[in-house]
């Protein structure tokens, strides 16, 4: 490995508690029991003591719970200060998934006859949504892939409004350099949305490097046990304050028992996501060295074309890494089929390792022109990363290569 990953490093220029400290802190209370932290308020609904008391909450005045839908529950708001903490933001909104977090954060953002630049590879849902969807309510987006994505510039119109990206990037782990990005997109009045939930804020801060708006899957790294739904998006109050009616009008909420399950789950994400990206970097040598496979796509790999924009803005690489294995869709699938570790599923960021082939799932519903422009073979595998130990997992892809 060519450089250790500084998970110290601080960000923010001003001494803040380290990011484990605040994983573990940030936003809790005692509850009114002594309970050691925020408690879970299943409740719909609050009730008042008085139409007044009422008024002062309905009217802003001050900051009360009233109805979950809108967001004020104590469980939900406990939840968004350590998300918006750990992220470097003013404020966060949680959803009932990342796409609603994504979804509802456009539509704030764009209207009929706005334009949009997608950069690089990005999660299959991103893509449906922006080429499937969008079109239909008259905002259009311009994809550009690889070397494309330097010349940003060039594909502004007067209607651009917005810039999605996420790095690294699925399932190629493409980098995209956030800060130049972030300074092209401001020069424009165009604003950026990153998708974060590759590195997880362990790794990576996009609001620090500049980006506008960052959002996340809270069904991956964060909720990071496979056993919740959810999603978040993170940045300054101005910019975050518009998608507070979306989220409430869509009725896109996280329900209050996902909001608890969250913030017990954000307690140990520190940890879980170092040991993560360190068996990572491990897999990624040892397929490195491998004669069957063609290609490994980890940014913490010296050789990887982005390792060098991955080192200036994350402090650790991740625990996704994918590789390119020697052989057409089949050969693929009956070496995924011989591993016993590693489970085959979609998505990404828990305690089990799993294996997929991007063509099954994540990607299975793009054009297969699209697929080729993009460089996503059939033999293409995404591992994400577990916690069992990294010699059980090198064990079992060895057998099966
Ligand atoms: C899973 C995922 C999403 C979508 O999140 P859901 O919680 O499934 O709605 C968006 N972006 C990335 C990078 C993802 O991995």
């Amino acid at each position: 490995m060519s450089n250790p990953p500084d998970y110290d490093r601080r960000s923010a220029p001003q001494r803040r508690q380290g990011f484990s400290t605040r994983c573990v802190h940030a936003g809790e209370t005692l509850d009114s029991q002594g309970g050691i932290h925020s408690p879970l308020y299943n409740h719909s609904t609050f009730g008042f003591p008085s139409t007044r008391a009422l008024m002062e909450v309905v009217e802003g005045r001050t900051e009360g719970n009233l109805y979950t839908r809108y967001g004020s529950n104590p469980t939900i708001r406990a939840l968004e200060k350590k998300l918006a903490d750990l992220e470097n933001g003013q404020s966060a909104y949680v959803f009932s998934s990342g796409m609603a977090a994504e979804s509802a954060t456009i539509l704030s953002y764009c209207r009929a006859g706005d334009h949009i630049i997608c950069l690089g590879d990005v999660y299959g849902g991103t893509y449906e949504f922006l080429s499937e969807n969008l079109p239909n309510l008259g905002i259009e987006t311009t994809f550009l892939i690889g070397d494309e994505t330097g010349a940003v510039e060039r594909h502004f119109r007067e209607n651009t409004r917005l810039i999605v990206f996420e790095t690294p990037g699925n399932p190629s782990m493409d980098v995209l350099d956030i800060a130049e990005t972030s300074k092209i997109a401001r020069r424009a009045g165009v604003i950026t949305l990153a998708d974060n939930t590759f590195a997880s804020p362990v790794n990576q801060n996009p609001l620090d490097l500049g980006a506008d708006l960052v959002f996340h899957s809270t069904t991956k790294y964060l909720g990071g046990h496979s056993d919740l739904t959810g999603g978040v998006v993170i940045g300054s109050a101005d910019r975050i304050r518009p998608i507070w009616t979306w989220r409430k009008n869509l009725g896109q909420m996280m329900a209050p028992e996902v909001a608890f399950l969250l913030s017990r789950s954000l307690r140990t994400l520190s940890v879980r996501v170092r040991a993560q990206s360190a068996t990572a970097q491990a897999i990624a040598e040892f397929l490195a060295g491998h004669p069957k496979v063609a290609r490994v796509n980890y940014p913490g790999l010296p050789d990887f074309p982005g390792h060098d924009i991955a080192r200036r803005q994350m402090r650790g690489y991740g625990g996704v890494l994918s590789f390119v294995y020697e052989g057409d869709a089949q050969v693929t699938a009956k070496m995924v089929d011989r591993l016993k570790l590693f489970t085959i599923a979609a998505s990404l960021g828990g305690v089990e390792s799993l294996v997929t082939q991007p063509i099954t799932t994540t990607h299975h519903s793009m054009a297969p022109e699209e697929r080729a422009r993009r460089n996503i073979p059939e033999g293409m595998v995404r591992l994400s990363c577990g916690l069992e130990d990294t010699d059980d997992l090198v064990e079992d892809l060895r057998q099966a290569l």
